[in-house]
């Protein structure tokens, strides 16, 4: 179970997240949807102290971290406990695909090359990448570039996968396999948060949908009800520019 607890995030005194809570259950898919600028991004970076928050706190089962004044070795374990697919893919270009799975086992996991190889394997193969292995990013398009960003993820063995948007940096031709990636793997089990701009994706894959306007949570519930019979009139007015 992970808790946010009362998360803010300023830039400067541009209050972006104005006490977020949040409750996800193990294995649960939620899905962030909200305009532009509401605080969907920050709020994810928060999770894994790629932004630090100004206050606030996560729990992950029994771990907890305080914004506030975190401590180094906390940090650090959040960021083991959880992987972000970003956007852009943030691949090395220098490294083939296999190489940019393994990278985090061998580096940050330390396990042995061959024992991290054979799982990064595995795990392109997952993804439908098995004939990939020694492709360079620039050879790969950029639904295969974002399928080796979830391959990494997942091999890092996370408790929770925040995706950042993963299929908007691609050509509509490609939001297909990406989303199909992702749906399969939901069906695994894997905790997962995404933020995303495809509604009938997230009312497709999520278990629970929030809604985000203006660094609050404005709405949260499951998709049937978040996407079809939403309670507050500014979820059903975001709504109605998708319908
Ligand atoms: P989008 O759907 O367009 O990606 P979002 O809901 O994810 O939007 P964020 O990217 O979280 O929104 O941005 C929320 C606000 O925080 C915006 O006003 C943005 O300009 C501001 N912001 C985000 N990152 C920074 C930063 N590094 N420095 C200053 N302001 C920032």
């Amino acid at each position: 179970m992970i808790h946010l607890k009362r998360i803010t995030k300023s830039f400067g005194r541009n209050e972006v997240l104005k006490g977020i809570d949040l409750t996800i259950r193990k294995g649960e898919v939620v899905a962030i949807v909200g305009p532009s600028g509401s605080g969907k991004t920050t709020l994810l970076r928060c999770i894994n102290y790629l932004e630090k928050p100004s206050d606030g706190e996560i729990s992950i089962d029994e771990f907890s971290v305080h914004f506030k004044k975190p401590h180094k070795k906390d940090i650090h374990a959040l960021r083991q406990k959880s992987a972000m697919v970003f956007q852009q893919y943030n691949l090395f270009r220098h490294k083939t695909a296999l190489e940019n799975v393994m990278e985090g086992l061998v580096v940050v996991q330390k396990i042995p090359k061959e024992e991290a190889r054979k799982r990064s394997v595995e795990l392109l193969e997952k993804v439908g990448l098995g004939d990939k292995l020694d492709s360079y990013p620039s050879q790969l398009s950029g639904g295969q570039q974002q399928r080796v960003g979830i391959a990494r993820a997942l091999a890092l063995n996370p408790e929770v996968i925040l995706f950042d948007e993963p299929t908007s940096a691609l050509d509509p031709e490609l939001v297909g396999e990406v989303l199909g990636v992702i749906r399969k793997i939901a069906k695994e089990g894997i905790t997962m948060i995404i933020v995303t701009h495809e509604m009938a994706f997230a009312q497709d894959v999520a278990n629970h949908v929030v809604f985000m306007e203006g660094g609050v949570i404005v709405e949260e519930g499951p998709p049937n009800v978040i996407f079809n019979v939403p309670k507050e009139e500014r979820t059903k007015q975001f709504l109605a520019r998708y319908t």
